[in-house]
């Protein structure tokens, strides 16, 4: 029916998933519903799953890193996408446990990679975090417990924060996220040029690594101004010292125009989807060290 296939996906393409209408709002009922539903995933099973999605060294073709997606495999609606169920996690005040239950899944993948040498110690690992979690006075002490449990060399993890998550809370995420850097993890700005006063957020805070909004990376190869914005960003991470990499990357064209400006890493479907761990082609991705 209608409702259903409102916020219900179906198992397509490279990508895994479709989303029926990203534009199509839910209403209360269905979002009670799925707030319902969502608190039961966290509790009972392996409903939520961490993808992964590999970026690349832009030089080499080397495998540099992996960001962890979330996805919500329901047993009766199936693949919900986080664009549908994010927002109801964030409302209903779900979303930290989604993160927390993210970062202990992909750490304990890590472990799991590190200890069969898939990866080696200098990968980096990236980690979507919600805003919501610079109100938890508990998220560093628990950070640091699940680097200690894990056993885990803490400069792989590198955590993603949105320009947009900065707006709300400005003192407390600097606090929160000075915290994290004397744990040793490394901190993204995800969707940089996408927010209102990126710039300032560079300022302020430290970042180790921008990530270039997809938005930019699109027509990077076709339009001028995208190409303008690249560069500029590019140089600007250069001079403050900081690693980066464009995410959206599906063409080769896009792939060729980005190493031509020197973009260090490169993610997007060009080179893979985000996939289960056990879907990994490993040797397809060593296939890209040229
Ligand atoms: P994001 O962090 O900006 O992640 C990039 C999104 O672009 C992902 O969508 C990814 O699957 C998609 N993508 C990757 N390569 C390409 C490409 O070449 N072309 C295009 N068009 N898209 C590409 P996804 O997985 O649906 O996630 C959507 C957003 O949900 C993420 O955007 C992030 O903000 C949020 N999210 C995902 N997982 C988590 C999580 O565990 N915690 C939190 N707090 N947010 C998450
Ligand atoms: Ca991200
Ligand atoms: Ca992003
Ligand atoms: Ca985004």
């Amino acid at each position: 029916d209608a409702d259903h296939a409102m916020y219900c996906t179906k198992q397509q393409g490279r990508q895994g998933y479709t989303v029926f209408n990203h534009q199509l709002r839910i209403n209360q009922a269905d979002q009670l519903a799925l707030e319902s539903e969502l608190r039961r995933a966290l509790e009972v099973d392996d409903q939520l799953q961490p993808y992964f999605q590999p970026f690349i060294d832009a030089r080499s073709g080397e495998l540099v890193g992996f960001e962890s997606l979330v996805r919500w495999l329901h047993p009766v609606r199936g693949l919900i996408s986080p664009a549908l169920f994010l927002p109801v996690a964030e409302e209903s005040g779900l979303i930290t446990r989604v993160d927390r239950y993210m970062i202990n899944a992909a750490c304990r993948q890590l472990r799991q990679w590190l200890d069969e040498n898939r990866v080696s110690r200098d990968i980096a690992l990236h980690i979507n975090l919600s805003s919501a979690n610079f109100h938890d006075p508990e998220l560093v002490s628990w950070m640091r417990g699940i680097i200690e449990a894990y056993q885990l060399p803490a400069a792989i993890l590198h955590l993603e924060i949105t320009e947009s998550a900065l707006i709300d809370v400005p003192e407390i995420a600097a606090t929160v996220m000075h915290a994290l850097h004397e744990l040793g993890v490394k901190l993204a700005l995800d969707d940089f040029g996408t927010g209102y006063s990126a710039l300032s957020y560079l300022h302020r805070y430290r970042f180790d690594v921008l990530k270039i909004d997809q938005s930019f990376v699109f027509d990077v190869d076709r339009k001028e101004e995208s190409a303008a914005i690249v560069r500029a960003i590019l140089a600007l991470a250069q001079a403050l010292g900081l690693d980066v990499v464009a995410e959206g990357v599906e063409t080769a064209a896009q792939l060729s125009r980005l190493q031509e400006m020197g973009c260090a890493k490169l993610q997007g479907y060009y080179f893979s989807a985000p996939m289960l761990a056990h879907a990994i082609d490993w040797e397809r991705l060593a296939r890209f060290v040229q």
